[in-house]
């Protein structure tokens, strides 16, 4: 009796965990249709890409891109939209250009300025450059060889990964901490070569770490890089001339947050986000214009097809991803000051080409909890859930405990475009942006729905 009692219950659960499997199907099914037939998110990046380019930290269009946001939450049904207070310093960038001097001409070189370069006096700076390969090279050579110098960082991306982001991340150095290591050794300003896989005439921006004084930094295009390298083995003594007028501010600025109300534990908030700055030379469609309306997405969805949700969703378009990370450190002193529960937090910051997959950052038992989700959306290409990382603006919250996961989509395009002009709206594809919103909406129901473990 005792043992048929067992296989009936056995039976019960087997047969509420097909149903439950069923309805899950069914219901992603419902969110891919709904993502792949609705413009609307679409619509708004072009917008977005539009009226506020170049919107880093503290500059006008930062301000207008919130404004712009703030107003499509609205519009989307949210039920609370806010703006969360914060205050950070900010970096400014009005004008930067280069030329090198050939047989006393002088020829103007494709460049951006890095954030936060420093400024040169109206006449630029006119040195000597010194190529590198890598900062410990820098090192060897000294300060006898570097003093009074352009240190000119010229080492490209591996092309023989298959990663590109561990092609990025090997190269990316020469950015990051390219300037510093230059003026440790009496440089007075440094060229990095763009890190980007092709050869190209865009110039890449990014952040490099500046403390204390800082000295001009730039990134000159693959194309320029290679020129310059050419005229440099000529002439051993070309010199060039850096020109940057940008400046160091303080600002008041915010996250935008938009909370979808959960029907059983609203004071649970499963939080979904991108960054809504973008560099001063890009529209910031792929970094990360798509990740904001892929986010907010996850909320019209949810809203638009009755879904439910147990826990209130939270989007959150964090601001200055790009420059201090400032935006991901104020949410996380927000949740801690005001003891919000995050249950779990998913970003979109890795470009918004065909989905590929998830990472989670989380203890083994909720990794292997949310892999078991995956078969569910194998049909739409998502291959595989992993442990990784988050991001960057979730990444504070792991301190507090919070599950983090990242999206990610195919990255074979994402460095032809990142953080330079190429990051435009027209190079986003419709299909594949929606089909990372899809796949976004869909991981955080079955999050919602069957809890992550105990
Ligand atoms: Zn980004």
């Amino acid at each position: 009796m005792k043992n048929l009692f067992k296989l009936f219950l056995l039976l019960l659960f087997l047969q509420n965990t097909a149903f439950a499997q069923e309805e899950s199907a069914t219901t992603i099914k419902k969110i891919y249709d709904n993502a792949i037939t609705t413009h609307q998110a679409y619509h708004q990046l072009g917008l977005l890409c539009e009226k506020a380019p170049g919107r880093l930290i503290g500059t006008p269009n930062s301000f207008i891109a919130v404004d712009l946001m703030k107003k499509y939450l609205e519009d989307l049904g949210a039920d609370t939209v806010f703006l969360q207070a914060f205050s950070s310093p900010a970096w400014i960038c009005h004008s930067a250009s280069a030329t090198m001097n050939v047989n006393g001409k002088e020829i103007p070189l494709k460049m951006d300025a890095l954030g936060p370069s420093a400024s040169t006096p109206k006449k630029g700076v006119n040195a000597e450059i010194i190529e590198v390969m890598s900062l410990d090279e820098v090192r060897v050579l000294g300060r006898e060889k570097i003093e009074g110098k352009i240190v000119f960082y010229n080492r490209s991306m591996n092309p023989t990964y298959y990663n590109t982001f561990r092609a990025y991340s090997e190269a990316v150095d020469q950015r990051t901490a390219g300037p510093g290591v230059a003026k440790e050794f009496g440089a007075i300003a440094s060229i990095t070569r763009s890190v980007n896989n092709n050869l190209d005439d865009f110039p890449h921006t990014g952040t490099f770490h500046a403390e204390g004084d800082k000295i001009p930094a730039i990134a000159v295009s693959t194309n320029d890089a290679e020129k310059l390298s050419a005229a440099l083995k000529i002439n051993p003594h070309l010199k060039v001339n850096i020109k940057v007028d940008a400046e160091d501010i303080s600002t008041n600025t915010y996250n935008l947050i938009a909370d979808l109300k959960g029907s059983e534990k609203p004071d649970e908030y499963i939080v979904v986000g991108g960054h809504l700055d973008a560099w001063h030379n890009t529209q910031g469609a792929h970094d990360d214009g798509v990740g904001c309306l892929q986010s907010t997405e996850v909320l019209r969805m949810f809203k638009d097809l009755g879904l439910q949700n147990k826990r209130s969703i939270r989007v959150i378009l964090f601001m200055d991803e790009e420059l201090y990370q400032s935006g991901g450190k104020a949410y996380a002193d927000f949740t801690r000051e005001n003891k919000i529960k995050n249950y779990f937090a998913l970003e979109s910051d890795a470009g918004g080409f065909t989905p590929r997959f998830f990472t989670i950052g989380a203890s083994k038992e909720i990794v292997s909890k949310i892999q078991e989700y995956q078969y569910l959306l194998q049909p739409y290409g998502l291959e595989k859930i992993i442990a990784g990382g988050g991001g960057v603006d979730i990444g504070p919250l792991k301190k507090l405990g919070v599950p983090l996961a990242g999206y990610r989509s195919d990255w074979q395009r994402y460095f032809d475009m990142h953080h330079s002009a190429n990051d435009k709206f027209e190079n986003v594809n419709f299909r594949e942006m929606q089909l990372g919103s899809a796949a976004m909406a869909s991981l955080i129901y079955l999050i919602d729905q069957f809890d992550l473990a105990e």
